[in-house]
């Protein structure tokens, strides 16, 4: 029986192996004892009820992966969590998997409180076996550098050379969605885990906090939970304004932010907006956030638009030719994530089709891509319709040739391109034949001028506009 339940643990460790950087593994998985198998039932016997929490939160899905592989996929699993060690009277916690963990009923009444209490011994670990939750391919050599990032990135290069001993404590990066303040925090913790061996970095997302918070209050291991925060060198938290109007968790991250800040800890901060602009998170946790540095990403420039695909094509071992990137980098401007969106469809058309990735490749990715979400008018669209419209075609709009009858439609399309896209004035110069962005002004006036003038302008005009929503 011993020797059954040991094979079956020994597998379960292989499949987990698989799955789970090696620093976890050897945190989380190393510690725990098979005690036995009951049908498909099988228990192992964990340290702590914060040790039981990381598991379930942090590996449910590996757990699942290595009981289906060794018992099958009734297999279940249950807990035992040690008080003292070796005391067999322990009545194993039962958690059936996978559903979601509810304490309050997975905790049968007849369990001993106190088993919850056994703190979370971090200070017996190496700082060096805790898993950080960093993505290693987040680095700053590969976090390009633009007009849009130079504050934020050099005060987190700072950070990360001297953690805690800079003025930039906390370091708040804000910005909107997809301009990179997970990349660039997880830069720093990364260079910080490279480089100070001794510093224990953690990475953890504010809902990530919120739900461990309401899993230790629901279970009574608030104190664990707190304990094991406060022993972090370098605390990361990503999108802080998930905090909002979350009273409690405010509450006792004030508090650990307090303790780690008086004992000269590194703390860095995201968020979607300015700090100003965080509304219900409580004042006195405002303020401190306003200590430290707080730096805003925006969105990059055209230059760093292509800097950023060309290194991430590289990166994927990918040439596309210099037209080609040049034309996303006009037509996609909204955040960095979308560009990268964009090269990873185009990769994938690429190699479903067999073809090269051209430029007629690229726009019609473009195209599906951009239906698909439906939300954004491209120029591609607007250039058909306003060409079906005065009777002209595609090519003729893009055309250096200065004839009355195709001058006017190609400026109605740079005005509705205006008006209708977020492309720059720059960009949708490139789009018509590679005119510069005062002719599109001057363009834009010219129509201006005939709407307020001519009332068949007018009117031509605002039907054309009707057709994008
Ligand atoms: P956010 O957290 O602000 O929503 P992310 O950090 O997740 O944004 O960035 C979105 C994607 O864009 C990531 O894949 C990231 O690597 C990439 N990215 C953002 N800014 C840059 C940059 N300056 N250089 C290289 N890649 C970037
Ligand atoms: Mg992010």
């Amino acid at each position: 029986m011993q020797r059954e339940v040991t094979t079956v643990w020994n597998r379960c460790l292989q499949v987990i192996r698989e799955i789970v950087p090696e620093q976890s593994f050897n945190t989380w998985f190393e510690p725990i004892v098979p005690l036995r198998l009951q049908g498909n039932v099988l228990t192992i016997q964990v340290p702590s009820q914060f040790f039981y929490e990381w598991l379930e939160d942090n590996f449910i899905h590996a757990l699942r992966k290595a009981l289906d592989a060794s018992i099958g996929r009734d297999g279940q699993l249950e807990y035992s969590i040690i008080v003292d060690q070796g005391n067999e009277r322990n009545r194993p916690l039962a958690v059936q998997m996978p559903t979601t963990r509810t304490p309050q009923n997975a905790r049968p009444d007849n369990v001993n409180p106190n088993i919850l209490k056994s703190p979370f011994q971090l200070k017996d670990l190496d700082s060096l076996a805790l898993d950080s939750y960093l993505n290693p391919t987040y680095a700053f050599d590969n976090y390009i550098e633009g007009d849009c990032n130079r504050l934020a990135r050099s005060a987190g290069f700072a950070v990360a050379d001297r953690p805690g001993l800079t003025a930039f404590n906390p370091l708040m990066i804000h910005g909107g969605v997809g301009l990179g303040k997970t990349h660039l925090v997880q830069a720093i913790g990364n260079y910080i885990k490279n480089n100070f061996a001794d510093k224990f970095v953690l990475y953890v997302t504010s809902e990530k906090f919120t739900n461990q918070f309401l899993n230790a209050i629901k279970s009574d291991a608030l104190r664990d939970f707190t304990q094991f925060y406060m022993q972090v060198d370098v605390l990361i938290i990503d999108d802080v304004q998930f905090l909002q109007k979350k009273e409690k968790t405010q509450e006792i991250f004030f508090h650990i932010f307090n303790h780690l800040h008086q004992s000269g800890k590194q703390i860095i901060l995201t968020s979607d907006r300015a700090p100003r602009n965080l509304d219900g998170l409580e004042d006195r946790l405002l303020s401190r956030f306003k200590w430290g540095l707080s730096a805003d990403l925006q969105t990059p420039d055209l230059e760093t638009r292509i800097a950023i695909m060309q290194k991430k094509l590289q990166a994927e071992g990918v040439y596309i030719d210099d037209n080609v990137i040049e034309y996303l980098a006009h037509s996609v401007n909204t955040n960095v994530r979308e560009l990268e969106g964009v090269i990873v469809s185009l990769m994938a058309q690429a190699s479903l089709t067999r073809r090269e990735i051209d430029l007629d490749l690229a726009k019609q990715t473009l195209r599906n891509i951009v239906v698909d979400s439906g939300k954004e008018v491209t120029i591609d669209t607007v250039q058909e319709m306003v060409a079906e419209f005065y009777n002209v075609t595609v090519a003729d709009l893009k055309a250096k040739s200065r004839k009355r009858e195709l001058v006017y439609p190609r400026q109605v399309a740079m005005y509705i391109a205006k008006e209708k896209t977020d492309l720059s004035l720059k960009s949708i110069g490139y789009h018509f034949g590679g005119r510069d962005h005062s002719t599109v002004i001057h363009a834009i006036q010219c129509v201006n001028d005939m709407i307020a003038e001519k009332a068949d302008t007018k009117e031509a005009i605002t039907k054309l506009m009707g057709y994008f929503k």
